[in-house]
């Protein structure tokens, strides 16, 4: 049997955990059907889950479709303030399960703004953490992806970053601010969550043969997970679930003697690190 070793911070983390709870608490006490505004984790098992509970994924296109008092629930990313305000003016039931770490990076980004600074955000710009912190600064943050300053910068500068960014990317990213600024205020906003996952998932790929990581593939902390793992483990496989573990190996490719290393997106399930884990023990190594 392989010796499979689960990294030591893996898996859901506070913000999405509490979202999922919210939701579900919420649904229970009120007894209707609940909406939440896009995905509420970058699951397709867990959203599928939640479809069958009566808790349902819209747009920002169906909200015309909603009536007053019905009940829709703000995910982990948060949403900009003009999002907020348009749910306010139609009279919906608003629960905001917004992370905790990405409000506070809204508090800032509102503050700092309203006190003349260019806000700059390090991280992806496609991203509705991103797009709903620009939307604290009326849409008018730089965006920094690659950390390179590419465009010319206001006399006072306020920095955060998406909370999932990678340290180096933040490093990269201030260097090349400081050659361009005189005056510029630095909130490092990478979640611990994040940082302990990356670390503990780094220090891991560093000591095994195979490295899997779980995860939605459209999870962004699960994608650069996998960034990491790859750096130090050359045989690193990202998969979404266990069904996808045939990809991987079959039975020509004898694991029994090897260590394993797993980790998992902060949107990941226990129950689905755990089939994966059950599965490499069992079936997969049994041929
Ligand atoms: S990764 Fe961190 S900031 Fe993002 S939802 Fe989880 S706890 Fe919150």
């Amino acid at each position: 049997m392989p010796n499979i070793i689960l990294a030591k911070k893996a898996g859901f983390c506070f913000g999405v955990k509490r979202a999922v709870d919210e939701a579900l608490n919420c649904q229970k006490e009120k007894s209707k059907k609940i909406y939440t505004l896009g995905p509420l984790i970058h699951n397709k098992d867990v959203v599928s889950e939640l479809e069958g509970k009566d808790i349902h994924s819209i747009t920002m296109e169906d909200i015309n479709m909603l009536q007053k008092d019905d009940v829709i629930v703000i995910r982990s990313h948060g949403v900009s303030k003009a999002t907020i305000d348009l749910l306010k003016e139609r009279h919906l039931d608003i629960v905001d399960a917004s992370c905790p770490y990405v409000k506070h990076i809204h508090n800032i980004v509102q503050k700092y703004y309203e006190d003349g600074y260019q806000i700059v955000i390090i991280g992806d710009e496609n991203h509705p953490e991103v797009i709903g912190i620009n939307g604290w600064c009326n849409n008018s943050a730089i965006i920094l992806n690659q950390g390179e300053v590419k465009t010319k910068l206001a006399r006072k500068v306020c920095v955060v970053c998406q909370t999932t960014e990678r340290q180096e990317n933040f490093k990269r990213a201030i260097n090349s601010i400081a050659e361009e600024c005189k005056e510029f205020v630095v909130f490092n906003t990478i979640c611990s969550a994040t940082e302990e996952r990356q670390k503990s998932a780094a220090e891991l790929a560093g000591q095994v043969d195979i490295m899997i990581v779980v995860g939605d593939k459209t999870s962004s902390n699960t994608n650069k997970l996998y960034e990491i793992c790859k750096n130090k483990c050359h045989k690193t496989f990202h998969i979404e679930n266990h069904l996808e573990l045939n990809k991987f190996f079959h039975k020509d490719i004898d694991i029994s003697n090897m260590n394993i290393g797993i980790t998992a997106g902060a949107s990941t399930p226990d129950n689905v690190i755990n089939e994966v884990i059950s599965k490499l023990k069992g079936d997969v190594c049994n041929g």
